[in-house]
């Protein structure tokens, strides 16, 4: 009897979990695509045919090496595996990336294979997050370079310090020569599945493994040597800057973290990459990437529907259409989203989340957008970043405060500002900024959960100076009214 190996989407790799072994003599491979699950969200088509073409060019990958593959379309997973399962035949599975879909498949009686899509074993995550009063990233980072031997020497950190966050805070450099970006080629597969789902596709995502590794190797050559002074920059001269754009094949696992980190430590050890751009890219793979992926596991299933700030407002109608406002760092960051599926993280966190966080928009209704918009957005990538990060709904379990920003911040790191009709130091009037009024405003309004927390002191110290508190209140709530109408 052959053994079936159920392949999901996100796990597209031959070296790891249940394909580490498989062998095409007696082993058959059993891969799905839901239409359930195209069609129950308003997924990013761009997003959707990542997903979609990455696992049909794997699944000619594993044909060409000689597995019978099994490329099933069914109304969902579940219904698309029941036959196998009936006929008897032993049917497994690497452990499931998401919580949902491990519960889903636990339930038809899948063996699992453990998941080593990660650096991390959950298990031992779960041992350090046990341990913890509060769950610092930076202590578990520090864990990883040891525990991995990553960036160490004898036993201490190359350059000296753990961090070199303090460097690679730079704002967009003037007048810079920015390098291109890699485009990738398409194929008969790709063109298909944008017929498909009848749209047009760039060519800024690969959809296979040659791909995927070729992105890695300019990233690696061209962008990691000043990735991390800009790692927080933003600016409308160029949409990606240094940033690797490797998260969508890690997270669909056309590339393992291994391989990355690999790839970007023998470019360090050849000498052609600063201590600051290795550290800031290292710190996203094995310290926040896998911090992230553990805490989603560590905190479980009721994690997403956590609102301790009660936030009820409505998504805002900038979210899905660009048009509904004239703040130029939104317009920016959404229509950049709908032509890419894809921003880099400070925009995520110092833009999007912030103005969810700041207006009271429901921490469910902004995840559900988050998750549906970016290539990238896995459910485990999502839930703890949104719930936890972003919008802080958790009440401080993940974060201890909540990244709530004012335009000071924004017109700091980027150059949107300078083409915006409001302004970025003003925070009552018609020309205040409206992260400027709503970051006074959401101070104001959560004294209660936040006056005494010790890392926010001055924060309220500023809110006790301000003089014209009663105008901000006022300006805010005609805010919150006119982002709600989509007129701000
Ligand atoms: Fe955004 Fe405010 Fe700057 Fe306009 S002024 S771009 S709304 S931060």
């Amino acid at each position: 009897m052959p053994k079936i190996i159920y392949l999901p989407f996100d796990q597209l790799h031959r070296n790891f979990g249940a394909l580490k072994g498989a062998d095409p003599s007696t082993d058959q491979i059993v891969m799905i695509e839901s239409l359930g699950m195209v069609q129950k969200r308003n997924w990013h088509p761009i997003r959707l045919h990542f997903l979609i073409a990455s696992a049909r060019h794997f699944a000619e990958d594993l044909r060409a090496e000689g597995f019978k593959v099994h490329y099933e379309r069914a109304a969902s997973i579940q219904a698309g595996l029941a036959s196998y399962i009936r006929s008897g035949t032993q049917v497994i599975c690497t452990e499931p990336s998401s919580l949902a879909q491990h519960a889903h498949l636990q339930k038809l009686g899948i063996e699992f294979v453990e998941n080593d899509f990660f650096l991390t074993p959950r298990p031992l995550f779960q041992k350090w997050a046990q341990q913890q009063k509060s769950f610092l990233m930076e202590s578990f980072y520090r864990l990883q370079r040891k525990r991995l031997d990553i960036l160490m020497e004898e036993n201490q950190p190359v350059g000296g310090i753990w961090n070199f966050d303090k460097e690679n805070r730079l704002p967009p450099p003037k007048k810079y020569q920015w390098q291109p970006y890699f485009s990738h080629t398409r194929d008969e597969i790709d063109l298909q599945v944008a017929d498909e789902l009848n749209i047009s596709i760039g060519d800024t995502w690969a959809t296979t493994r040659a791909g995927a590794l070729a992105q890695l190797e300019y990233f690696v050559d061209v962008h990691l040597p000043a990735f991390g002074p800009y790692e927080d920059a933003m600016t409308t001269e160029n949409w990606a800057l240094h940033h690797s754009l490797l998260s969508p094949y890690l997270n669909n696992g056309l590339l393992h973290p291994q391989e990355v980190v690999d790839a970007v430590i023998k470019k360090f050890n050849s000498g052609e990459v600063p201590i600051e751009s290795i550290e800031g890219f290292v710190r996203q793979i094995i310290g926040w990437r896998e911090y992230i992926n553990g805490m989603y596991w560590f905190l479980g299933q009721d994690y997403r529907n956590q609102n301790q700030l009660e936030a009820t407002r409505e998504l805002l109608p900038l979210f899905t259409d660009p048009t509904k406002t004239s703040m130029n760092c939104m317009k920016e960051n959404i229509s950049d989203i709908q032509e890419r599926a894809w921003v880099h993280h400070i925009p995520r966190l110092m833009i999007l989340s912030n103005l969810a966080l700041l207006t009271g928009t429901s921490p469910q209704a902004f995840l559900d957008w988050m998750r549906e918009s970016f290539i990238d957005a896995a459910d485990w990538v999502m839930v703890p970043n949104v719930i936890g990060m972003g919008v802080h709904a958790d009440g401080g379990k993940m974060m201890t405060k909540p990244y709530a920003a004012g335009g000071a911040y924004i017109s700091r790191m980027s150059n949107y500002c300078k083409g915006c009709e409001y302004n970025p130091k003003l925070r009552s009037g018609d020309q205040a900024c409206p992260f400027t009024t709503l970051y006074w405003d959401f101070l104001d309004r959560h004294r209660d959960a936040f006056s005494k927390n010790h890392r926010m002191r001055q924060q309220y110290f500023g809110l006790e100076r301000l003089t014209d508190l009663p105008e901000v209140r006022e300006r805010a709530q005609e805010v919150l009214r006119g982002l709600s109408r989509g007129e701000i």
